[in-house]
């Protein structure tokens, strides 16, 4: 049997593919419902084409070659020759499942950067502010700023006001003019085109207002100081206030790489930073058996991941994959790198901070126990300093704080942060937190 492991659209792509064709497939998925980040509504949520996650949940609920286990959150992982056996925590029981092949669609998460004053009550991130919308139809607060960069802004804002909240506005940090720099991208790319103007209609419909080249640089629980800023984040002027009770921040996301990570497939550091695994054309990973699909092979968006959730499962078929799904793929990778162009994530937010900002907000780490610990302690890099100051060891295990923590290291030691730092930071031996009850109470 294969297993798929995440329900969001590359897994539910790939699990729909191997069902097609008549194979037993187990979706394993830890959210309760399915979706991944971005299809996870409970009810039709305004945005492009946002009905088309439709046809993947009825397959997961109807077809009788599927079978879909939610809320499980597989926490280890182990390969032995022929199989690869899957242990994860349901309803707070240990469970686990055997299976010949794995198609890993773990994904990703946003990527947050700390200003002075994000530890207050009502700072998230956009992906927070739309499941709590999506997920339980929760409007994050009164009056709320989406900030930070990348197109992903745009469906978060029109969602909120659509569903009746006051956007506060959407300060993006660059320059839309800065998709001239990728023209080959948006000509093989027509529909994203498309796309951008059915945001920029719903823009004017719900009447809100965007700047460009801006960052909330500080917040103190009423107003967000807004800044304007150079391509590599820098302050070069603050120019407002705005009154919000939430800041929505987010900076581009982080693949999530942990499973696979255990599981021994190879990860390379991609072009903006993160931390991607290696995949061959077929989507196969460098792990015998285990086909990896969507945000952890680079981030792409929901339609390359849909196209690379398909490819992977005909792959693990051993089935062929037809010409026109790798062009898709290569048109919808075009885009990816025309993203990353478009959105770089500079270094100048370390110019935001204050000494006493919390970086590591799980361990309230500041900035200045980081400086300490190279400056007094010679840390150089952020492995050794976690070790002096916690960064990284709370209940999150570093996934928020760690690339932050490094490089903030790499600018005191002025140093780079190197491949070798930035793969160890994105691992962890185990994937998510386990009790040590339903340990010691074993699988069932
Ligand atoms: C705020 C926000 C707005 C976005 N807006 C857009 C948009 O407008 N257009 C667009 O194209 N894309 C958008 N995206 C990006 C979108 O989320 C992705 O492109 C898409 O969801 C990627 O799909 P995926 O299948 O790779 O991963 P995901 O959707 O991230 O799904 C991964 C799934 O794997 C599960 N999982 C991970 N690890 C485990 C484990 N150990 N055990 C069990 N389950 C696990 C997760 O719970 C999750 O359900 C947005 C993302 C966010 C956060």
């Amino acid at each position: 049997m294969i297993a798929v492991i995440g329900a969001g659209p590359a897994g539910l792509a790939a699990a729909m593919t191997v069902a097609q064709n008549n194979e037993q497939v187990v979706v394993i998925d830890s959210a309760p419902r399915p979706g991944g980040q971005y299809w996870r509504h409970l009810r039709k949520v305004e945005g492009y084409k946002s009905g088309r996650s439709d046809k993947y949940f009825r397959a997961l609920e109807e077809s009788k070659k599927i079978i879909y286990i939610r809320g499980a959150q597989i926490w280890s992982a182990v390969q032995s020759e022929n199989a690869i056996t899957l242990n994860y925590l349901a309803a707070g029981i240990e469970s686990s499942i055997t299976v010949a092949k794995v198609i890993l669609a773990t994904g990703a998460h946003d990527r947050a950067l700390p200003f002075t004053g994000w530890e207050r009550p009502g700072v998230m991130t956009p992906g927070a502010a739309q499941a709590l919308l999506k997920g339980h139809n929760v409007i994050a607060g009164q009056k709320i700023l989406i900030t930070g960069t990348g197109p992903f802004l745009l469906p978060v804002a029109v969602g909120l006001a659509a569903a009746g909240a006051q956007v506060a506005g959407i300060i993006e940090a660059h320059s839309p003019l800065r998709w001239l720099r990728s023209p080959v991208a948006l000509l093989l790319n027509p529909q994203k085109s498309i796309e951008l103007i059915y945001y920029i209609r719903k823009i004017y419909q719900y009447k809100l207002k965007v700047s460009f080249n801006r960052a909330v640089i500080a917040y103190d629980g009423r107003a967000a100081s807004i800044a304007t800023v150079d391509t590599e984040l820098r302050i070069k002027e603050t120019v407002s206030k705005i009154d919000c009770d939430v800041i929505a921040a987010g900076w581009g996301f982080t693949p999530d790489v942990t499973l696979g990570g255990i599981l021994g497939c190879q990860q390379v550091v991609d072009r903006d930073g993160t931390v991607i695994f290696a995949v061959d054309r077929d989507q196969r990973s460098s792990a015998t058996n285990i086909w990896i699909a969507g945000e952890a092979t680079g981030i792409g968006g929901a339609d390359l991941a849909l196209v690379e959730g398909r490819i992977a499962a005909l792959s693990a078929l051993g089935l062929a994959i037809p010409a026109r799904l790798r062009l898709a793929r290569y048109r919808l990778q075009k885009f990816a790198t025309a993203l990353q162009v478009s959105y770089p994530v500079g270094n100048g937010w370390q110019g935001w901070i204050a000494l006493e900002s919390k970086i590591c907000r799980c361990e309230e780490v500041s900035l200045g126990e980081i400086c300490a610990s190279v400056s007094e302690l010679s840390a150089n890099d952020a492995r050794t300093s976690k070790l002096f100051t916690r960064a990284g060891m709370g209940m999150c295990q570093g996934r928020i704080c760690s690339r932050n923590v490094s490089e903030i290291i790499a600018k005191q030691t002025q140093c780079e942060v190197t491949e070798q730092e930035r793969i160890g930071y994105s691992n962890r031996p185990i994937s998510a937190p386990i009790s040590l009850g339903a340990l010691a109470n074993g699988i069932k």
